[in-house]
Order: structure tokens, then C-alpha cells, then sequence
């Protein structure tokens, strides 16, 4: 097999690394490039380790989300099921897989493979029953407002109206489309359509954050556009906040359209500094230096790469 090429790319979780912290940016996408090799040098390895570091609230929403895609299969198949069988088959396994498997540490060896918990790895959890409790009831209540609120609007959609959308679980590079030269990354989580309209959801199972998730759902807006082709006017997005059982269903204009691509090109240009000779193509970051540590601690106190940085946030603490 030939060598990986560490590609230039752009997603809306790389800007928002990026914009909170330079040097986040640089473990996440450079630091980490490569610590999957036995060779790697430890500072590799260890960003690479802490790249694949998961938190529970990542997998309580991978948890609604697998529970409420398996109760639509079902429900396709003519098989009906309640939020409980959604919970105990699938939900319920998949947490207590990955808590166990935390916990007990195999992802030293093999981070890619066994899933680490920030909250078990920086030891932030005071009372881990009561973390559990809280995503076991925020996850039924997510599958049960699922049931009755999003399935009776999308229950009649067959497979063969549904966009093929690759996810990091189907092994392989994930959904992606390439804009302006730039491989952006992209990934709704379910899309179909009826006739020549487009519709998008989002599933979240947090907290409404409706202006960050209306621009989030811009960019699966130029997704649809740029690799099917879809005209604006015909998409249709639907935040769905699953906790809440309430959704937010836009469309966005052309204006609306434009600061998204904007936002864009000034985040990739940004970015574009940060490499030797500005050169995309290359790919080679500045050193790790240049990649500024951020002055919020807070955004350190939840970070995966707090061990990478904790000496040189001491020493300018110590200064
Ligand atoms: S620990 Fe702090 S300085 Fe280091 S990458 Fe994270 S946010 Fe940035």
C-alpha cells in the first residue's frame, strides 16, 4: 500500500478547532498525522491516541442516534418497535460497550479500535453513576420523542429515496465534497428525496443551539448542491432536537448561501498561513510554535490535548 498523504481539509469542527485554538488544530490534523505507525515518535503517538479520546457527551449522541436509525429500519421493514426495544437493543449495548472498554483500557494499544473517555482519561468525573443515569434518561427520552414526534413525518421514505452518506463507522474516508480546490468534509446524518426536492436532518440530542446548527446545515445545503446537483430552492433542513422533541425546518436563501461559502474561504485562508509556503497542495505546517496556544483555559479544561500541552501551559503560567 502506498503511503498516506495527509490531504488538506476544511469542516465546520476543524473551523471551530481552529478558531478557539491554533494549536488544537495542529494535534488534530499534523501533530496526530502518523501515530497509528510503531515507529512514530512518542509526541505522535500520543496526539494520535488523544485524536481518537471520544466524551460522553459524543457518545450519548451516537447512542440516540443508532437507537433512532435502527427503530426507522425496523419501522421500514414493517416492524414496529417502542423507545424501550430502541433502548435495550441497541442503545444500552453500544454505552455500555464503550464505558467498559474505557475503563478498562485497551485503547493504549489500540486508540483507533477501543474507545477512551476524556472524562475516564483526565479522571473529570465526580459521581460516574450519576453521569450514566443522566445519558441513559437523555437517551430514552431521545428515542422516545423520536417515535413520536420526527418518524410519523419521515416513516414513509423508503431506502431507495435516501442519499448513501459515508460515516466514520463504514471504515474508509467519510462523506466529503470538494469545493474551490478544498476537500470539505461534510456529513448529514440522514437525506432523501421526494422527486427533485432535497431534505436534510440533523439529529442532536443536546442542547438547542439553533444559529450554530442553522450555518452547520448550510454546508449540507452546498453539499446537496455541489455533489447532486440540488437547486437551493429545493432543500430543505430540519434540525431535530431529539431531548426537546421540537424541530427547527428551514430553507436557506442565496444571501444566506454566500456567507456560508464565505465563512469558508476566509477559514481556509486562515488555515492556508499556517503551512509552509502557503502551499495546500504540500500540506506541511508551520512547527508547532507557531500554532498558538489559546488564552482561554477554559477551552483547555476541555480539550483532548491537555497532556500534550500542559508543559508549556505551566511555564507560561509560572512566567
Ligand atoms: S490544551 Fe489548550 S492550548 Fe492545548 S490544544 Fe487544547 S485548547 Fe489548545
Amino acid at each position: 500500500m502506498g503511503q498516506l498523504k495527509n490531504t488538506f481539509s476544511w469542516s465546520f469542527s476543524a473551523a471551530e478547532d481552529f478558531e478557539q485554538c491554533r494549536r488544537r488544530r495542529y494535534w488534530s490534523k499534523y501533530g496526530m498525522w502518523g501515530g497509528w505507525d510503531r515507529n512514530a515518535s512518542p509526541e505522535q503517538k500520543t496526539a494520535y491516541r488523544l485524536c481518537k479520546m471520544d466524551n460522553r457527551w459524543g457518545l450519548m449522541g451516537q447512542a440516540a442516534e443508532n437507537a433512532i436509525m435502527w427503530v426507522l429500519r425496523q419501522h421500514q421493514q414493517g416492524i414496529p418497535v417502542d423507545a424501550d426495544a430502541g433502548w435495550k437493543n441497541i442503545a444500552r449495548p453500544f454505552l455500555t460497550k464503550k464505558w467498559n472498554e474505557s475503563a478498562e483500557g485497551n485503547w493504549r494499544s489500540a486508540p483507533k479500535q477501543f474507545c477512551c473517555l476524556r472524562e475516564h482519561y483526565y479522571k473529570t468525573l465526580e459521581d460516574e453513576n450519576a453521569a450514566k443515569k443522566q445519558i441513559a434518561a437523555q437517551v430514552q427520552n431521545c428515542i422516545a420523542n423520536f417515535i413520536d414526534k420526527v418518524l410519523p413525518r419521515i416513516g414513509d421514505i423508503s431506502p431507495s429515496q435516501e442519499f448513501r452518506i459515508a460515516t466514520p463507522e463504514m471504515g474508509g474516508d467519510v462523506e466529503n465534497f470538494t469545493y474551490e480546490g478544498v476537500k470539505i468534509y461534510s456529513i448529514p446524518d440522514y437525506a432523501y428525496k421526494i422527486g427533485d426536492e432535497v431534505h436534510i436532518h440533523d439529529w442532536k440530542a443536546g442542547k438547542i443551539k439553533a444559529d450554530q446548527h442553522k450555518l452547520q446545515l448550510s454546508l449540507y445545503a452546498l453539499w446537496a448542491i455541489v455533489k447532486y446537483g440540488a437547486a437551493l430552492d429545493k432543500i430543505f433542513l430540519y434540525v431535530e432536537y431529539l431531548n426537546e422533541g421540537q424541530v427547527l425546518p428551514f430553507q436557506i436563501t442565496a444571501e444566506e448561501l454566500e456567507e456560508t461559502k464565505q465563512l469558508m474561504s476566509d477559514s481556509v485562508g486562515e488555515m492556508t498561513e499556517y503551512l509552509v509556503d502557503c502551499d495546500r497542495e504540500k500540506n506541511t505546517p508551520l512547527p508547532k510554535e507557531e500554532w498558538e496556544l489559546t488564552l482561554d483555559p477554559v477551552n483547555c479544561s476541555q480539550c483532548n490535548f491537555l497532556e500534550l500541552c500542559r508543559p508549556e501551559l505551566d511555564a507560561q503560567t509560572s512566567c
